[in-house]
């Protein structure tokens, strides 16, 4: 329901500011005609007077309520008033003297004026009442779309919140599985081992007591049974490597690759005694890593380059460090019989063996041992390689600065 001040506020409003052409001059005739009689009552009193000052008054009030056209004609018709009511005709039969037409001149003038500054100030105020409408609009949207923003956010955080709860929570799971995974493979893998051992160690012993008795055929076949116990207990070593990597904790320092090389040369002194010896620009750059996963993938990737050469080829391995920004790639590039681009992305994959590989040994397990233990502590292992044309594989790990290599072990 609308309360009575305002009903009342506006019927004033419009009573006071008429729009219609009827009203407006109502307004201008009981205006012209108050001041008409307050004339007539004080004409006694206003000898010397400007006969039109009277309706100044009226015509401004008319110009600020009716607007500009209403004040114009207020003040045609206070001008015709005065001129037939007020002001005498001259003896000559002159409707009005120069100097009284002067005086109204300058009035009129006056008048206009005044009515056309009340115009535009009005029209000013209308304008700067319409900006400020729109302004309190505008802050009020702006407001509503605040609440709405603040709403979203706090919807937001609490989506995000129970998305951090529950992705925590899978990953807690999860490593839980792989580490349960990780447990039973190796528990397996061991276990795997001593029956085969014994598989193994029955073989030999028929080979040595029964030998004498056994055809060439049979002979064939326990060293058969023989060569594949042992290859048999090369992949379980390999899958013993690679669980345990998994498990292994991770401590990373700065680490001097001549020794770390020095260290694998001395426990594989086939890749050491290579004709020609292995070319290494040193001195290589200090990396941040684990000493013992790095010295391990780099073992790998040197038995590889040593291995995979054509036959009767002499293997040509070349180790060398650059630096890319931040981190050290440490290169093991070779001139063997090179991957073809089919098979680049194949390789790193447990148990996959290259197609022209199986004339070497090997379990298929090596680069991904290798790539495991340098991606675990935060490095890239990656290769280029054209098959017949050698390969370049490296490994990608954080440089160490000048304030760490004093620490460099
Ligand atoms: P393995 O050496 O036991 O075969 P790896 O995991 O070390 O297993 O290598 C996987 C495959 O990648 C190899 O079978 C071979 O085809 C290819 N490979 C690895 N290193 C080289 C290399 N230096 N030159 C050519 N081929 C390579």
């Amino acid at each position: 329901m609308q309360r009575l001040d305002t009903v009342h506020g506006a019927f004033l409003t419009n009573a006071l500011s008429p729009r219609s052409v009827v009203s407006k001059t109502a307004w201008v005739a009981l205006l012209l005609a108050i001041s008409t009689a307050a004339r007539w009552l004080l004409d006694r009193y206003l000898t010397g007077e400007i006969p039109f000052f009277l309706y100044l008054p009226a015509i401004l009030v008319i110009a600020a309520y009716c607007g500009q056209a209403a004040g114009f004609s207020a003040l045609a018709g206070a001008l015709l008033l005065t001129v037939y009511l007020w002001i005498p005709p001259t003896p000559d039969g002159w409707l009005i003297n120069p100097a009284a037409l002067l005086s109204l001149l300058v009035w009129s003038g006056i008048s206009s004026l005044l009515i056309v500054v009340i115009g535009l100030l009005q029209k000013y105020a209308f304008a700067q009442r319409e900006l400020l409408a729109r302004l309190s609009e505008k802050s009020r949207r702006l407001e509503e779309n605040a609440a709405r923003l603040q709403a979203s956010e706090s919807q937001l955080a609490a989506h995000a919140d129970d998305l951090e709860r529950l992705v925590a929570e899978r990953t807690a799971k999860l490593q839980e599985t792989v580490a349960e995974l990780e447990s039973f493979s190796y528990t397996v893998s061991h276990d795997l081992r001593s029956p085969l051992r014994t598989m193994q160690g029955f073989a030999h012993l028929l080979i040595e007591d029964y030998g004498d008795r056994l055809d060439a055929q049979g002979c064939d076949y326990l060293a058969r049974i023989d060569r594949a116990a042992q290859r048999l207990d090369m992949m379980i070593h390999d899958v013993l490597s690679y669980s345990s990597l998994g498990r292994a904790p991770i401590v990373p320092e700065p680490v001097d690759l001549d020794v770390v090389l020095d260290e694998v040369l001395d426990q594989y002194p086939l890749i050491r005694d290579t004709q020609p010896p292995l070319q290494v620009d040193r001195p290589l750059l200090p990396v941040f890593a684990a000493k013992g996963s790095l010295m391990q993938a780099l073992s790998n990737l040197l038995q590889n380059a040593v291995k995979f050469v054509a036959p009767g080829t002499a293997p040509s391995v070349h180790v060398w460090t650059d630096r890319r920004g931040d981190r050290v790639r440490l290169h093991v590039t070779d001139r063997g019989i090179g991957i073809s681009a089919a098979e680049l992305a194949q390789i790193f994959k447990p148990f996959h063996r290259g197609r022209n590989s199986s004339a070497y040994a090997g379990t298929g397990m090596g680069l991904a041992i290798a790539r495991r233990a340098i991606e675990r502590q935060g490095g890239l292992l990656g290769v280029t390689s054209e098959l017949g044309q050698g390969s370049d594989f490296w490994i990608e790990l954080p440089a160490v600065d000048h304030s760490q290599s004093s620490h460099v072990s």
